[in-house]
């Protein structure tokens, strides 16, 4: 856990945020930039929490100041986290939630953001298209729901059509990849600036000329200021 900090990517960019991180994930995506919550062998560094310590220190870091708390992982829908959404709303906080879509809670309904973000070819996943629209129908009509794909390539690129095309209805959001460099699992990773500045402008070029004219091309702002570290 941690924060305040800002939310460096997707719908709720910029916006003030403490951070839930969950450990463990279903998924083993080869450029995942948050492998110490889902890698076994970090598993050391993880701490087991129950949802009332949970809030206890989203109160303590935002010193009671109700706040939008993102909860992260690894893949958070796997993690019982209601008590905790029901817990903080009874004090006026908002929950946000971003997952593949590969697992639903009927929690979802009390979320007030959740932020689908399925993964693209580049990640070696395959999308199990029913689960993600199990996600759908267990969130309802309460929270904000939103499309975040990440687009490395031409491939991914029209993955996040196909996705767009089966949820027409979803506001969608496109980042560029961020390939994580060899020693990956060094907290304080370089990054490859230049790859993402490079994806970023032909993900552009690409929307535009492709005049796909309702979705958001985003950078995450986060890895601008302060690259891979975590915990910023
Ligand atoms: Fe990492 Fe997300 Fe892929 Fe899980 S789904 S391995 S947290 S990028």
């Amino acid at each position: 856990m941690f924060g305040p900090t800002i939310q460096g990517e997707g719908v709720l960019i910029g916006l003030p945020t403490v951070f839930v991180r969950t450990g463990g994930c279903d998924y083993r995506c080869p450029w995942c930039d948050s492998l110490h919550a889902v890698d076994s062998r970090y598993r050391d560094d993880w701490t087991p929490m129950t949802p009332q310590a949970v809030w206890e220190e989203v109160k303590r870091l935002s010193g009671g100041v109700p706040l939008t708390v993102s909860l992260s992982g690894g893949n958070p829908a796997i993690q019982p986290l209601g008590e905790l959404i029901r817990l903080g709303h009874r004090d006026g906080y908002r929950f946000a939630l971003e997952t593949q879509g590969s697992v639903s809670k009927d929690w979802f309904a009390d979320l007030d953001v959740l932020v689908l973000s399925p993964k693209p070819p580049s990640s070696g996943m395959a999308t199990d298209w029913a689960q993600l629209a199990n996600c759908l129908e267990a969130a309802g009509a309460r929270p904000q729901t939103v499309l975040k794909i990440v687009v490395f390539d031409a491939a991914d690129y029209a993955y996040a059509r196909d996705v767009a095309a089966r949820h027409p209805h979803l506001p969608v959001y496109l980042q560029p990849g961020n390939h994580m460099p060899p020693d990956r699992g060094e907290v304080d990773a370089g990054i490859d600036m230049d790859g993402i500045a490079d994806r970023m402008r032909w993900l552009v070029e690409t929307v535009t000329q492709d005049r796909w004219f309702t979705a958001r091309v985003l950078p995450q702002l986060h890895v601008l200021l302060w690259g891979n570290r975590r915990g910023v």
